[in-house]
């Protein structure tokens, strides 16, 4: 069997289509979404990656700052410039690209960030409210990875979900997101004792260690459906994911290629964080937002 491919770029496309046409709304009504991105330091790989969301935006038609500070800044700088980033009437997302040079308290900055522009969802109290079920932003990367498994009908209700990784910013919310969808998650670490026996269970295997090419076909469900979010650099300079596609591509039903699988979608989710925030500031609705389900079409 040879899985089909869930195109991260066409699902991403389709996505940022829908949500021009809400930013267009907004614009006719005289708000423009604006996102300001803080970078500290020279790191080549963030430098990279700001660029790219301030790209996106532009493309969107969205306004976008980006705010560049040498190494040396302090934290306080940027903490006052955060905080009146919050105050901006034209800014609806803020973003402080991570890491942060080491003499930065970097759970100190991301709290900073009114959670009503935490358009990253890394506050603690949209973390929180994704735990709980409430109202707040999801992170935008297994945010795309729910918006890809729902652009292709895969039913997750009562499904057997396995996330390998734990972190705040992939695992921990990917498992809660499929939790809300009523899957029946396992979360799977360094220090699972067998680790193929629990992919082999899943329905839907979601991987995001950084360990590139980690799970192999052999680990794999037959039909099962595999979502790789690792982004690895080989020796060779090419670029892998936490799953081996070769072997996996001969068992699974339907998987992620890296590149162009999960990628494209992590920036298009924090474009549409951008829009709904503007949009929820437009109405008003700053503290008792809802995150809606992100339109596919
Ligand atoms: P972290 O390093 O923060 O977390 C890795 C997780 O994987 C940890 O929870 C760790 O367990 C777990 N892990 C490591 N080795 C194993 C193993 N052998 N078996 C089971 N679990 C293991 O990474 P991130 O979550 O930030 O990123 C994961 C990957 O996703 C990376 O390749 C990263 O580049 C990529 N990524 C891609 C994005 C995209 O846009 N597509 C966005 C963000 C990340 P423990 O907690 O026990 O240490």
């Amino acid at each position: 069997m040879t899985a089909t491919i869930i195109d991260g770029v066409a699902i991403a496309n389709v996505t940022r289509a829908a949500w021009r046409d809400r930013a267009d709304i907004l614009r006719a009504r005289g708000m423009m979404p604006g996102l300001a991105v803080i970078i500290v330091g020279d790191n080549p790989a963030s430098k990279v990656y700001v660029r790219n969301k301030v790209k996106a935006c532009h493309e969107m038609g969205l306004h976008s700052e980006l705010i560049e500070y040498p190494e040396s800044t302090s934290q306080r700088e940027v903490l006052a410039r955060v905080q009146s980033l919050n105050n901006d009437p034209r800014i609806h997302g803020i973003l402080v690209q991570l890491p942060l040079p080491k003499h930065f308290d970097a759970e100190k900055v991301l709290e900073a960030i009114a959670p009503s522009k935490d358009v990253d969802g890394f506050h603690v109290e949209n973390a929180g409210a994704l735990a709980t079920g409430l109202p707040g932003f999801w992170p935008c990367t297994p945010h795309g990875v729910m918006v890809m498994l729902e652009h292709h009908k895969v039913p997750l209700q009562g499904a057997e979900a396995v996330v390998v990784g734990r972190s705040n910013i992939v695992g921990k919310p990917q498992a809660l997101m499929l939790l809300a969808k009523d899957a029946t998650v396992t979360i799977c670490t360094s220090k699972t004792r067998d680790l193929a026996f629990h992919t082999k269970r899943a329905d839907v295997l979601v991987v995001a260690t950084g360990k590139p090419k980690m799970v192999t076909g052999a680990m794999i469900k037959p039909g099962a459906v595999v979502i790789d979010v690792g982004i690895n650099r080989l020796p060779d300079g090419k670029l892998c994911g936490d799953v081996d596609f070769e072997s996996a591509k001969e068992v699974a039903g339907m998987i992620t290629p890296v590149p162009g699988g999960v990628g494209p979608m992590t920036i298009t989710m924090l474009l549409a964080n951008t829009v709904l925030s503007a949009e929820r500031h437009a109405d008003g609705k700053v503290s008792t937002f809802r995150p809606e389900a992100v339109p596919v079409v």
